[in-house]
């Protein structure tokens, strides 16, 4: 026992190499942030500055805990339906909820102040926002602001704007928001419904889901990049966030998205 527990403190540490399919969603990721990955080696993502992200599975036993602490491939192993129909997701199925945070704090910031400096104003129908230009997120929510004015039903849905950066955890729970690095953004409250408004607790069953933004409003958002909180069973349908390596399914922008 003793001798099985040495040779697997051994290897615990040396590189070792992924799945083919693990492989294929980490280059996925290298693709949506080049500006910061570089490419994988072994089970490790490389940054473009050098460092080594391990790129693993959390042995995590509950819903609730691989939320609050996963794995790296934990957050790879999410297929999130871009610029499908929109539908009732099932218990628990929360694509792009799962976030490995270290990920995030290194591209965006760790602290509030680190945050602030990358950020700056779009302009959100008269209302100033301030969002990361990491990434080129704040250059794809003016281009997402300039298709929603070529289609001003929309517009009812969009504004005002419930905000953008905010450094602070997700209401009770650990985590840190993708509010809190400038890449989130939530569009009209009265037009939007949230499991945490409606009095349910995390991870519970039976919350019932309830929507009313149009699908043509999340597909734009989508093909720019950003996936919608109402695609989760815990729903939060004002809520968008910029993940680029999460929406390559819905292709190329068509004209008729607008440029
Ligand atoms: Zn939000």
């Amino acid at each position: 026992m003793r001798w099985v527990l040495l040779c697997w403190a051994l290897g615990a540490g040396a590189t070792q190499a992924l799945s083919a399919q693990d492989r294929a969603a980490a280059l996925r990721l290298v693709q949506a942030y080049p500006a910061h990955l570089g490419g994988v080696e072994g089970d490790e993502l490389i940054w473009k500055d050098g460092t080594r992200m391990p790129l693993r599975r959390a042995n995590a036993p509950t819903y609730v805990s691989l939320l609050n602490a996963p794995g790296l491939l934990n957050q790879l192993d999410t297929r999130y339906p871009a610029c499908a129909p929109l539908r009732t997701p099932a218990r628990n199925e929360d694509p792009g909820r799962v976030r490995y945070e270290p990920l995030f704090r290194k591209m965006y910031g760790g602290t509030p102040q680190e945050v602030q400096r990358h950020l700056v104003a779009v302009n959100w129908f008269g209302q100033r926002l301030l969002v990361t230009q990491v990434n080129g997120a704040a250059a794809s929510l003016r281009q997402v602001a300039g298709d929603l004015a070529r289609r001003p039903h929309l517009l009812p849905y969009a504004r005002p704007s419930a905000g953008t950066f905010l450094w602070r955890k997700v209401a009770r729970t650990p985590r840190l928001s993708v509010h809190a690095f400038g890449a989130a953004i939530d569009l009209n409250t009265a037009q939007s419904n949230y499991w945490q408004w409606e009095g349910y607790a995390e991870g519970q069953a039976g919350i019932r889901y309830r929507n009313r933004m149009p699908a043509e409003l999340v597909h734009l958002f989508e093909r720019r990049g950003w996936i919608w909180g109402g695609r989760w069973y815990h729903h939060d349908t004002m809520h968008f966030e910029y993940r680029p390596e999460l929406t390559q399914a819905c292709g190329p922008l068509t004209p008729s998205a607008g440029r």
